[in-house]
């Protein structure tokens, strides 16, 4: 964006501020990554006082900052902008700015898969369009305002990751956006705490028609039946179903993995062989959604087909990196869930990629009082033909071992409560044979065991 400190007044209601004319070109939250010509936004947080750092900011390359008016001691000569309540300030000045900008905007939301999704579909589109999208997680009440503010004048598509722990919170975030187009990519169990059952998830995620323009069109995964009994009750709803059920709209059968990637045929709403450069059945699914979205936007298979082929994805997700020892591992450590990490899971236990099949898995973290049922339950998935090892870590992780105890030997199990050094001793013993599946939520840090064997 590029605004003067005067026209932010104006969307703010504000009085107009000294040094009016200083112009805008950004946002930002953190003085660590303040970019030139940025606008700061301080908040008073429990552990530090953004206005602290106004001044700094300013040094720094900001043109300017908001200023909360009951904060005393405002910095003289330095361009502020003061507001009732910052917070509150960004969340408006998004909603001018998304208000006046050409962009088609598409809004993802779902359990699992958000980020994915996101970054497939802006890499499929960015050979045709100019894309801009959510900068790593930035998917709630600040990331999503921010996100919408940094998007350039002349930008096609802004792609924004919705996340939520909770009812309403989607609501608010798509009335901001005001989404073209919005994919809810799947329920899973995440934030079972808050919102009581799968189908409370399932409702909360729906939120995301709320702030979907009239004309707009939910894509969403069609294999969960939550989703299809709150479509059945939206009579006047555009909706488009994927999955890999052939019930779906657009389903894809004949997945195959490679050491690249999948292979995979679509029927229905598109036909074809398409290649995408990421792993599991999972991720096929987030793949349905983006290409329904780019065919949407008006380009053709044949043009949907070479730009996935050189879609590249965040780190962390179903990543593959060769093993020091010779294995490879697939690094799925950046959260886990019991959806994705029985995808995970199944993903491992039919590949042909390598033969000899490992598992490390973390505790999942945020299950609420089911917890100890959806660790044990992952056993469902876990086979002793499949599997040469399972390493498990985490306190949660012991009721999987309760249970695994009985079909495992020793020779092929492992359990440590707070300790990588056993899992990355036994992983010495993994060769060339050994596809080793990582994955465990954010707070167990599995990346750890893997950084044993990348250096
Ligand atoms: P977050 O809520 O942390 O932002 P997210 O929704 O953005 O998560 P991703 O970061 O894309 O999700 O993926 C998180 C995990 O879920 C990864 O392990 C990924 O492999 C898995 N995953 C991705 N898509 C799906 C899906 N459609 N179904 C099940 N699991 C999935
Ligand atoms: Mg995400």
């Amino acid at each position: 964006m590029k605004k003067t400190l005067k026209q932010l007044a104006i969307w703010l209601q504000e009085e107009e501020p000294n040094l009016g004319d200083t112009v805008v070109t950004g946002i930002s939250i953190d003085t660590r990554t303040i970019q030139q010509g940025d606008l700061f936004v301080p908040f008073r947080g429990e552990q530090v006082n953004g206005h602290r750092f106004v001044i700094q900011a300013i040094e720094k390359g900001a043109s300017a900052a908001l200023w909360q008016k009951d904060e005393p001691n405002p910095p003289q000569n330095v361009p502020l902008l003061f507001v009732d309540d910052p917070e509150q300030a960004l969340q408006q000045m998004a909603q001018a700015y998304r208000q006046e900008h050409q962009a088609k905007f598409i809004g993802i939301t779902g359990s699992n898969g958000k980020t994915s999704t996101k970054d497939i579909l802006a890499g499929t589109l960015a050979p045709f369009f100019k894309v801009q999208k959510t900068i790593g997680n930035f998917n709630n009440q600040l990331g999503l305002p921010i996100t919408i503010l940094q998007l350039d004048e002349d930008t096609d598509v802004a792609v924004l990751e919705m996340g939520m722990s909770g009812f309403g919170e989607i609501e608010f975030l798509t009335k901001l956006a005001q989404p073209h187009l919005t994919v809810i990519t799947n329920i899973g169990e995440a934030h079972m705490q808050d919102l009581g059952s799968r189908a409370g998830i399932a409702k909360a995620k729906f939120e995301i028609i709320q702030g979907m323009q009239e004309d707009g069109v939910l894509f969403y995964d069609g294999d969960e039946p939550l989703l299809q009994q709150l479509v059945a009750q939206e009579l006047t709803l555009n909706t488009v179903a994927f999955g890999l059920e052939p019930s779906n709209a657009l389903y894809a059968n004949h997945i195959t993995a490679t050491v690249d990637g999948s292979h995979f045929t679509t029927h229905g709403a598109i036909e074809g062989d398409f290649f995408i450069s990421v792993l599991g059945k999972h991720q096929v699914k987030n793949t349905l959604a983006a290409m329904l979205i780019a065919r949407q936007l008006g380009l053709t298979n044949e043009q949907i087909d070479t730009a996935l082929r050189q879609v590249v994805l965040t780190d962390m997700r179903m990543q593959q990196v060769q093993g020091t020892n010779g294995a490879l591992f697939i690094n799925d450590a950046y959260n886990a869930a019991p959806t994705s990490v029985k995808a995970a899971i199944q993903f491992v236990a039919t590949t042909d990629i390598r033969p000899e099949k490992w598992l490390v898995l973390g505790d999942m973290l945020e299950l609420g009082t089911d917890e100890k049922r959806f660790h044990e339950e992952l056993a469902q998935d876990i086979d002793a033909e499949d599997f040469a090892y399972v390493c498990l870590f985490g306190p949660r992780m012991a009721a999987l071992y309760e249970v695994l105890k009985e079909r495992f030997d020793d020779r092929h199990l492992l359990y440590t409560e707070n300790d990588y050094a056993p899992i990355i001793k036994q992983l010495q013993q993994a060769d060339e044979k050994a596809i080793v599946l990582l994955k465990g939520s954010r707070g167990m840090k599995l990346e750890t065991i893997l950084s044993a064997f990348t250096s």
